[in-house]
C-alpha cells in the first residue's frame, strides 16, 4: 500500500520562501511528499510552475494561496486549498492585497527614514522575490547593516507598534477571504492556530466566526510543533467540527528545524481534509 505524506502549507520565491517552485517540488519529492499544496502569501504566480514540476515528479500539487487577513487588532492567516486560481474574484481580491503590501513596504521605509535609516526600500529590496517585499526584508536588512543582533531583536525594536517603521494596516477582513476562497471552489483552513498571541477565548472566537463564515479546517499539525500543542489544536477541532490539515510552513532549507513533510502526526480522533478529496 502506497503511504501518502501531505504537506499543505509551503512558500516558494513567489512570496517570500527560498526555494523556486520547481526546487521546492524537488526538495518535497524528496523527502517523500507525495501531495504538496504551495500556499505562498497573497499570490498564485508560482502554481503553473509547480503544477508541471509536481507532475514530472509524479506527486500531486494542490492549487494554494496564504491570505493575509485583519482580524480583531491583529493579523491571522487564512490557507485556501484546491483553488481554481482562474477565478477573476479571487485573483481580483489578491492583486489588492499586493498593491497593499507594496504601498506599506514604502511607508515602513519612510518611517525607518525618519528614525535616521535610511535606503532601506532599496536594502530591503536585494533580499526579496520581485513579487513580495515584506516585514521580513526589512528585518534582515537591518540585520545585516548593524542596526539590530538579529531577527528577534529587530521584532523587539523595530516595526512593531510603538516602534521605527511600524506600519498599522488593513489586509482582507475574514469574510472577504473565506469569500474568495469559496468562489474559487476552495476550502479555507485557518493557518498555525497556535501561533497567534492570543488568548484561548479569543482564538476559540476566532474559529466560531471561523466557522460560521463556512470555514472548512484548522491546521492542527504545523511544523517544529510541540506534540502537546499539536493535541490541544485537534481537540479545537474536534469541539468546532473543523476538518484537520498539516502543513510545514516551510519557507528555506536554512530554516533547519523546518522541513517539508515533517510534522507530528495528527491525532486519530480528527478528520484530515484529504479524506474528502479521494
Ligand atoms: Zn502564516
Ligand atoms: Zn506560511
Amino acid at each position: 500500500m502506497t503511504q501518502y505524506q501531505y504537506d499543505l502549507h509551503t512558500h516558494s520565491t513567489a512570496s517570500d520562501g527560498a526555494l523556486s517552485p520547481t526546487e521546492l517540488v524537488a526538495r518535497a519529492a524528496q523527502q517523500g511528499v507525495t501531495h504538496l499544496a504551495l500556499t505562498d502569501h497573497d499570490g498564485t504566480e508560482g502554481i503553473e510552475e509547480a503544477r508541471q514540476a509536481a507532475a514530472a515528479k509524479g506527486i500531486e500539487l494542490i492549487p494554494g494561496v496564504e491570505i493575509s487577513v485583519s482580524w480583531s487588532g491583529g493579523t491571522v492567516h487564512i490557507v485556501g486549498l484546491q483553488l481554481d486560481i482562474t477565478n477573476p474574484a479571487l485573483q481580483q481580491g489578491l492583486s489588492g492585497l499586493r498593491d497593499y503590501r507594496r504601498q506599506r513596504a514604502r511607508q515602513i521605509a519612510n518611517k525607518l527614514e525618519k528614525a535616521g535609516i535610511p535606503g532601506a526600500l532599496e536594502g530591503a529590496a536585494r533580499y526579496a522575490s520581485e513579487t513580495m517585499l515584506g516585514r521580513v526584508h526589512f528585518a534582515r536588512f537591518l540585520v545585516d547593516n548593524g542596526h539590530a543582533t538579529d531577527m528577534k531583536d529587530v521584532f523587539k525594536r523595530f516595526l512593531v507598534k510603538n516602534k521605527p517603521g511600524y506600519v498599522s494596516g488593513q489586509w482582507a477582513s475574514l469574510e472577504d477571504a473565506l469569500g474568495w476562497i469559496h468562489a474559487a471552489g476552495g476550502q479555507a483552513v485557518v493557518a498555525h492556530p497556535a501561533r497567534y498571541k492570543m488568548t484561548n477565548s479569543k482564538r476559540r472566537r476566532l474559529l466560531r466566526e471561523f466557522s460560521s463564515l463556512g470555514g472548512a479546517g484548522i491546521e492542527v499539525s504545523s511544523g517544529n510543533q510541540h506534540p502537546e500543542e499539536v493535541r490541544v489544536m485537534a481537540k479545537l477541532a474536534q469541539e468546532f467540527e473543523l476538518l484537520a490539515s498539516c502543513g510545514s510552513d516551510f519557507h528555506s532549507p536554512d530554516h533547519a528545524w523546518i522541513e517539508l513533510g515533517r510534522m507530528v502526526t495528527m491525532p486519530p480522533f480528527v478528520t484530515p481534509i484529504w479524506t474528502q478529496w479521494h
